[in-house]
């Protein structure tokens, strides 16, 4: 069973091999054979690690699993801080206090 099958280049008009990679070239242009797929894949990793920089905590694949859900638990409750930031904070203290007493 394989993968490859023909695509006609986009550009030049020639057809060619396709295994399916995004950032599959044209062999007789060295054109992208899919130029939107491969845009759109790029942007939206571009966009996905900028949410990722704009949340409040950061979540870092070094971090133990456990801090991982607390992070992301955490991340729609800071933002909300914007507009109840003190009410947040009590809220954090006294979740820091409950795993406190269970460590
Ligand atoms: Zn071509």
């Amino acid at each position: 069973m394989s993968q490859i099958s023909q695509i006609k280049c986009p550009v030049c008009g020639q057809w060619g091999q396709w295994t399916g990679k995004i950032d599959e070239k044209c062999e007789h242009c060295a054109s992208l054979l899919d130029p939107e797929r491969f845009l759109y894949v790029q942007e939206s990793r571009i966009n996905e690690e900028n949410k990722k920089k704009n949340d409040y905590f950061l979540v870092k694949d070094s971090d133990e699993t456990i801090v991982q859900l607390f992070k992301i638990f955490l991340n729609p409750v800071r933002w909300g801080a914007f507009y109840g930031g003190a009410f947040v904070f009590i809220i954090v203290a006294i979740m820091l206090v409950v795993f406190g007493m269970f460590i």
